[in-house]
């Protein structure tokens, strides 16, 4: 046996920049908290959100920093007239993401104009616009109302698209149907796609995300969810926006979304920015996006 001091200096001597980055998993810092409580009742102040998030750059960019996280991803969330409940948003979910050690940025795709909202364009949009931006791998598509309440409900991609708002309040927390995909989804850049992206003619609400559950299914996907526990949201609660009436026409198009998916997609996708804003806690891309005939 050699003397301690000896066996000390026999080791080889290793730079520390020298040392391959850990896992975002082993570290410490940002152990997760389970369940949360959330509620809407006080208001928030986004400069006081930003100024507890010093880590969180311009345009809501946050990578860890003593880790290479596990995965790239841009989260999208279509939006229009919605400040209040993009307050909560961005209070809620930027501690909850960096917790999960996610390389992440936040793109609110915002629909100009009087037209019909349309979900599923902005979100096609929201792919397009980042990926012009950052090399992201996965894209996690978010209702601006929809916050999860248990931070285990990782917001990244698996190998199956991801159905993350699996369990709100608003619907008992269960499933209104079993092929349900609405809310929070995930999805990587392949299984985005390989599917041609979003349907771009959804115009008002209800139906887009049945068409995305079908072109999933369409091109060989299952969907991939967490447990219902884990997978807990809520749902802030508003009166239906204007200019966001139920789609009369989306039963005939959910029925045929095996004939339109090839030809109505990211491959038609046709819009025009007008303006992009980097806030310090996300970025905001406002977007002429046509109308149902143009
Ligand atoms: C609509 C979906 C909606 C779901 C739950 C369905 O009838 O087509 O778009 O997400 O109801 O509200």
């Amino acid at each position: 046996m050699l003397p301690r001091a000896r066996q000390r200096r026999a080791e080889p001597r290793r730079s520390r920049e020298a040392l391959p980055p850990r896992p975002a998993r082993f570290l410490s810092g940002c152990r997760r908290v389970g369940a949360l409580r959330v509620e809407f009742s006080q208001p928030v102040n986004l400069e006081e959100v930003a100024r507890i998030n010093p880590e969180v750059k311009a345009g809501g960019r946050f990578a860890p920093k003593d880790c290479i996280a596990l995965q790239k991803v841009a989260i999208i969330i279509p939006f229009r007239n919605r400040e209040e409940h993009l307050k909560y948003w961005l209070y809620y979910l930027h501690p909850i993401l960096q917790r999960q050690q996610l390389d992440y940025g936040v793109y609110v795709i915002n629909q100009d104009g009087e037209e019909e909202f349309n979900r599923a364009k902005l979100l096609n949009i929201g792919f397009a616009e980042a990926l012009k931006e950052y090399d992201y791998d996965c894209f996690v598509f978010s209702d601006v109302d929809l916050i999860p309440m248990d931070d285990r409900n990782t917001y990244k991609c698996y190998s199956q698209p991801r159905h993350l708002s699996v369990s709100m309040d608003k619907f008992g927390f269960r499933l209104p149907y079993n092929q349900y995909f609405g809310g929070v989804s995930a999805l990587s850049k392949e299984q985005f796609t390989k599917i041609n992206g979003f349907p771009n003619n959804y115009w008002g609400w209800g139906g887009e995300d049945d068409d995305i559950y079908n072109r999933l299914v369409f091109k060989g996907m299952g969907i991939s969810r967490p447990d219902a526990v884990i997978g807990k949201c809520r749902m802030i609660r508003h009166s239906r926006d204007r200019k966001n009436e139920p789609n009369p026409e989306r039963f005939d198009r959910i029925a045929h979304t095996r004939e339109t998916m090839n030809s109505d997609g990211l491959n038609t996708l046709s819009y025009k920015v007008l303006r992009t804003d980097k806030y310090p806690l996300y970025t905001k891309i406002t977007v002429d996006i046509g109308s149902p005939n143009s």
